[in-house]
């Protein structure tokens, strides 16, 4: 590459996609440069370190599958790890890999502009510093702009405020405090029962009741981890080849020996063959995570309205005091419209004498006081807010970052009707610059591991080859950009995710003046990887390539 440029490839970001551009583009031979706004790796884990933080999905799934090395020496102590071990796994490939040479840590970038005459990128970092490079990977993560409700009064609490998504990273004592909670959704519901467990008194303010189902608790067996380890290599393509990006590989010969007692009965296809108090002594036998079995759920209204009404009877029996389980039950919106929320002890936390539960619907929050949370019925008085209240998801850390493609547009102002890039990959408007699991991707609904790895190859292998075409610039079609919106738009109509009594932050519904759009592609990770194939081996269909000829020959135009 030519030495125009501070550097080859800048990547924004120093999360998993991040630290996977780097190590993949740096094994190419390009100068790469890494500014992340955190002091250390880790993304994701490394902002949401609130007690109870952990992955939804097995950590032997919810691994890299690049190195065969790491794999085989990396021991998980759970099943579904703790934020902890995930981030100890974060540092570990740090240091593995050398990455943090080429990681700035404490660097927010705040402008980002195509300098057009020369066909670079320029990224100005918060304290100022201006850096370019030709070809910019926003790595910037789809959950890393925490959302704080515009409460009024909020800034004049005395006590301390907290937001699950960036916790400190020094250890926080709740002990003895009397700590309030707003928001009840994955980060909610985690962190409840664990701040119940060390306050001496939690209220939580629930505006939406969740559907959540019990977690997996179980301790790793060395037995299945070297199983898994034994096979990876074909774990990684049932991985690639699955809607969601998890093998589900089950371990045959650790298992084998383990098994005691009887076999369960196995479940009938359809919900609907079961009476109300069949599905509701399923619950009771086998909790509430039971319902999710039943995939006709997902798509007919009627079976998913028979296992939301089995969910809520199940929950009336998890819950001692009557008038606190009917405030738990959702009743406005079925299972699988939202990401499905797991848990650990989330319902028995609201037997406990030491928790109260208000629910905003009825009792809504009049405004935050020096000492506490004013709702209609009076003040609670707190020491503590906690902030569970989501993120500006998918699209905030793009449109934080002052984006500026071509002839100035900026990116803010492309998609004030709501995103639309190529693929998730790239924008129109936007030549060299690519997205990591951007909007229009399978990103949140895959196992976020294997879609980062599957779009940081895509991008390296794009880039080499614009090297080795001697292609100057690359940037989607608008009509292929619009066609991709349209299928992505159609592919999510008629499904639960998108019913009209669906409110979820999917569709950005979670903050307000958000377009409300289905960001993530629902057609599942093997059909859209197919697709992002075939366009390659169409000579990257729906882009437009640009020589380095053509270039210089419109500039001389101009
Ligand atoms: P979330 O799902 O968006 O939930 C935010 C919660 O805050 C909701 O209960 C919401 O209520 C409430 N809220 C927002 N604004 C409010 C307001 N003004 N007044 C009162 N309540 C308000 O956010 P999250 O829990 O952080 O989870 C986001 C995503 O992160 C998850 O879906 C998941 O993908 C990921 N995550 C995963 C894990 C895991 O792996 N286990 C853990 C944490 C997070 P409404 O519903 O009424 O808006």
């Amino acid at each position: 590459m030519t030495k125009e440029s501070d550097y080859d490839v800048i990547v924004v970001g120093g999360g998993f996609a991040g630290m996977y551009a780097l190590y993949r583009l740096r094994n190419q031979g390009h100068s790469v440069r890494v500014l992340e706004a955190g002091s250390d790796v880790g993304g994701t884990w490394f902002w949401n370190r609130y007690p109870g933080a952990r992955c939804d999905v097995p950590s032997l799934e919810y691994s890299y599958g690049f190195s065969k090395e790491l794999e085989q020496e990396w021991d998980w102590p759970e099943v579904f790890s703790a934020q902890p071990d995930i981030l100890r796994y974060a540092n570990h490939v740090a240091d593995r890999f050398d990455l943090r040479r080429d990681i700035q840590f404490n660097t927010r970038v705040v402008g980002v502009t195509y300098l057009e005459t020369q066909n670079l990128w320029q990224l100005r970092t918060e304290d100022n510093a201006v850096l370019t490079s030709r070809f910019c990977v926003m790595a910037t993560g789809c959950l890393s702009v925490p959302n704080k409700p515009d409460l009024p009064g909020a800034d004049s609490f005395t006590g301390r405020v907290l937001h699950t998504g960036s916790w400190p990273n020094e250890p926080v004592s709740l002990s003895g405090q009397r700590v309030g909670i707003i928001g009840t959704g994955s980060s909610g519901v985690q962190a409840i029962p664990e701040l119940a467990r060390e306050a001496e008194h939690l209220t939580v303010f629930q505006r939406t009741p969740v559907y959540t189902v019990p977690a997996n608790r179980n301790r790793m067996r060395p037995a299945v981890q070297d199983e898994f380890r034994e096979h990876y290599p074909q774990i990684r393509e049932m991985q690639r080849n699955n809607f969601g990006g998890v093998s589900g590989f089950q371990p045959v010969k650790s298992v084998a020996h383990k098994s005691t007692g009887e076999p369960r009965p196995s479940l009938p296809k359809d919900i609907l063959s079961l009476t109300h108090a069949e599905r509701v002594a399923l619950v009771e036998d086998r909790s509430l995570a039971v319902l999710l079995a039943f995939p006709g759920i997902y798509s007919d209204p009627q079976a998913n309205e028979a296992a939301n009404e089995a969910y809520r009877e199940g929950v009336r029996r998890l819950v001692n005091d009557p008038a606190t389980a009917e405030k738990l039950l959702p009743k406005t919106y079925g299972l699988g419209c939202k990401r499905q929320v797991l848990d650990r002890d989330y319902y028995a936390t609201f037997n406990r004498d030491n928790v109260t539960l208000v629910d905003l619907m009825e009792d809504p929050i009049v405004s935050i006081q020096p000492t506490g949370v004013e709702t209609g019925s009076g003040l609670r008085q707190l020491d503590v807010l906690v902030y569970a209240t989501g993120f500006d998801a998918m699209t905030g850390a793009l449109l934080r970052a002052g984006i500026k493609g071509r002839g100035g547009e900026t990116l803010n102002n492309k998609w004030r009707h709501g995103p639309a890039a190529y693929l998730g990959l790239q924008i129109s408007g936007f030549p060299n610059l690519f997205t990591v699991t951007g909007p229009g991707s399978p990103s949140v609904l895959c196992n976020m591991l294997v879609a980062i790895e599957q779009h940081v190859d895509w991008i390296v292998d794009c880039i080499s080859y614009l090297e080795e075409n001697g292609i100057d610039s690359i940037e989607p079609l608008p009509e292929a950009e619009e066609q991709w919106v349209n299928h992505v738009n159609e592919v999510a109509r008629g499904t639960m995710y998108t019913a009209p009594t669906c409110n979820s932050w999917y569709l950005g519904a979670n903050i307000e003046g958000k377009p409300r759009i289905f960001m993530p592609y629902v057609g599942g990770l093997p059909r859209y990887r197919e697709r992002c194939e075939e366009i390659v081996m169409q000579g990257y269909a729906g882009f437009e390539l640009k020589p380095a000829r053509a270039r210089s020959a419109n500039q001389s135009k101009n």
